[in-house]
């Protein structure tokens, strides 16, 4: 299949380059072939203008153009204040465009993106027992605008995401660790159940 990736992180010595790095070699290994976007080395505008509202999409033609090759989207990001770096939110607000995404007669379960699948791949600073202490650090919960929102809005099916907890505080080991089992995961990528939501029934 082809899978874009849709990466959003400014150094490229993070821990989610290493992730990204992972995911196109795992994923090229396995007969894949990859499309890229790495927002930041493209000095991507985020911010949607008045003639992209109203309909002209020239100016975002070429990342309309990967998604509609992509049969998996796969976006690449640290949790940054409960969401995306503005730079990847700013890339969702133009790209799924009115008329190329969704509709007002095409959404949920006749998006105009059907067909497609969408993963989320995200570092958060905390470890993991913070986010079991309260129901409002559920990431599931968290991540609902973009998973329910935006991709499920679009037709898309959701994975499960995968989630790094404290990538920072880790020991190299932890982190060499971590980096298999996301090699791991995207290996099982045909396995994985797509997220259910209450619109599906
Ligand atoms: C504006 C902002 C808002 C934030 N909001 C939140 C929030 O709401 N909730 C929350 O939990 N966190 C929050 N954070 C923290 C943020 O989520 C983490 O800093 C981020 O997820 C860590 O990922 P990174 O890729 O930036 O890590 P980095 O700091 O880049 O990397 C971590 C470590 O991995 C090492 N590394 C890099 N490559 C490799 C490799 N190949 N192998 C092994 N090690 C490697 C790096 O050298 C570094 O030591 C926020 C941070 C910012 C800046």
């Amino acid at each position: 299949m082809n899978v874009l990736i849709v990466y959003a992180h400014p150094n490229p010595h993070s821990f989610n380059a290493a992730m990204r790095e992972v995911a196109v070699g795992t994923l090229s290994r396995a007969g894949h072939s990859i499309l890229l976007s790495d927002l930041y080395a493209m000095r991507f505008n985020p911010v949607l203008s008045a003639e992209e509202l109203q309909g002209d999409l020239s100016a975002i033609q070429p990342e309309i153009e990967k998604v509609r090759r992509a049969d998996l989207l796969l976006f690449q990001f640290p949790n940054w204040w409960y969401g995306m770096p503005a730079i990847l939110k700013g890339w969702m607000d133009r790209v799924f465009a009115c008329g190329f995404a969704y509709d007002e007669a095409h959404s949920f379960e006749n998006g105009l993106l059907k067909g497609k699948k969408a993963l989320l791949s995200l570092t958060v600073g905390a470890r993991a027992d913070y986010y079991q202490q309260a129901p409002e650090r559920d990431l599931l919960r968290v991540l609902e605008p973009i998973h329910y929102g935006c991709l499920a809005y679009c037709g898309m099916e959701v994975l499960p995401p995968f989630i790094v907890y404290g990538p920072t505080e880790m020991s190299e080991a932890e982190r060499k660790a971590a980096l298999e089992a996301y090699r791991q995961y995207l290996l099982a990528l045909p396995q994985l159940r797509p997220l259910r939501f209450s619109h599906m029934g």
